[in-house]
Order: structure tokens, then sequence, then C-alpha cells
């Protein structure tokens, strides 16, 4: 797939190194699953971008993933590997409702109609001042189209507390890849501990090492055989490869 679409991918990299990470994840996606445009993607929900993400690095870079964290007991430093699928909730085989379909929470006498939070949502919280719980208003005010109790309209900002965090839990229960985690456990003390994996941050850090290599492959191959960079690009991985050795790289 690399060899296939590494022109576009390369393209992505250099034109969205400095964009906001969701921006510059959300375009990778639009490259790599041309089907769904960036706009698409920037309203899909959270954890079906995350999920895309996911399948995206076991089909570029594998399945293996890792990550480090501090040990919440002895303050060790956690290393751990785990694969794809380790994080990946059992439900992916069921995508979370759609783009533009809303749904309902009815409790304690209140009908709440809401949708998934997705990209564009959370950029437009996190870009406005405030602390958490004021992004927390601001994109429940985004997801939620109508709350009523009784008959009555009302403000979501007006929800009580509990009828808030149901909310919070649903959209988590329909969208259980909005939230990545993975169990660490520490070697020195034994306790173990879950963290949260930043898939939009990961699948960065390991394309931009993919682009580096890339060049560096262009660089070898352009000064050994005098190709164009187009035609080091075309070729597959496994050839690459093979002509790098030839060339003792
Ligand atoms: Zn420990």
């Amino acid at each position: 797939m690399i060899a296939a679409n590494a022109h576009g991918l390369l393209h992505v990299w250099e034109a969205q190194r400095c964009a906001h990470p969701v921006v510059r994840a959300l375009h990778v996606l639009a490259a790599a699953r041309p089907e769904r445009g960036w706009s698409d993607w920037l309203h899909a929900p959270i954890g079906e971008r995350d999920a895309a993400l996911l399948n995206l690095h076991e089909s570029l870079f594998g399945a293996e993933l890792h990550t480090t964290a501090a040990c919440p007991c002895c303050g060790d430093r956690l290393e751990s590997e785990f694969e794809v699928a380790d994080v990946r909730s059992e439900s992916a085989a069921q995508p979370p409702a759609p783009r533009g379909v809303w749904l309902q929470l009815q409790l304690q006498g209140y009908a709440v109609d809401y949708r998934l939070p997705n990209s564009d949502d959370l950029l437009q919280v996190t870009a406005q001042r405030g602390d958490a719980q004021d992004a927390a208003l601001r994109l429940m005010r985004r997801c939620v189209s109508r709350a009523r109790l009784g008959g009555d309209e009302i403000d979501a900002a007006a929800l009580p507390e509990a009828v808030a965090a149901s909310l919070s839990a649903e959209m988590a229960r329909q969208d259980p890849d909005a939230e990545l985690r993975i169990t660490l456990v520490c070697p020195a003390c034994g306790a173990s501990a879950q963290t949260h994996f930043d898939i939009v941050t990961y699948f960065w850090s390991e394309f931009d090492d993919w682009a580096q290599r890339v060049l560096a492959d262009v660089h070898v191959l352009a000064r050994a055989y005098g190709w164009s960079e187009d035609a080091v690009l075309a070729l597959s991985p496994a050839r690459r490869q093979i002509y790098l050795d030839m060339v003792g790289a």
C-alpha cells in the first residue's frame, strides 16, 4: 500500500508537518482512504477516526505498537509493546452511528437528542479559552440538538449533572474507540496501570519516521543510479531494499 500511494502520503507529510495534530491525521486518512474526503473524516465520530488510524497503522507499519508511561506506584518507567487488536474495542466490528445520525437519551423525565463528538467539535472547542469544564460544556452544546423536560425545551447547559454524566457515558458506549486504553504492568513493583493511548500523536510519529526513511532511500538510490524521486518511489519496498543492499546502504 505504501508503494502504491507513497507519493500522495509523502505530499501530505510535507504539506501538513506544521499543522494541528488532528488536522494532519485527517489529511493522512483522506490521502490513504480517498473514497472518503477530508470533510467526511472531519465529521466522523472520534472512535471511527481513531479505529481507521489503527487500521492504517496496521496496513502501513504493522500491528505492533509500543508506549511508555510512569508507574503510578513506584515511578519506574514502564515500556510496553502490544498490538493493534489489544487497544481496538471488541465492538469495532459494529461502527458507531454515522455522521448526521441523531441519537436520543431519555432519563429522569429529560429527553436529549444528540450526536457523537467528531474532530470538528474537538478542534472548535479546544480553540476557545477556558478550563476543561468549559470545554466539556461547549462540546455538549455542540452535540446536543435538542433537550426537553416534559414538553418544555431547555438549554443543554441546564441538564442536571447526573443526566449530563449519563449522556457522556452513553456517547462513550456508542463510540468505544474514542478512548483507547492499554493496561501496563510494572516489572519492578507488579502494579498495573491503565493508560490512554493517543493514536493521533503516535501515528504521526511513525509516519514521520517512515517519510524520513523514504527520503533517505531516495537520496541513496538517486545518487547511486541517477534515478528520479518518482522512479524510486515507484519501486516496491522489497525491490527498493534489494537495490539498497546492492549499493551497500
Ligand atoms: Zn512500579
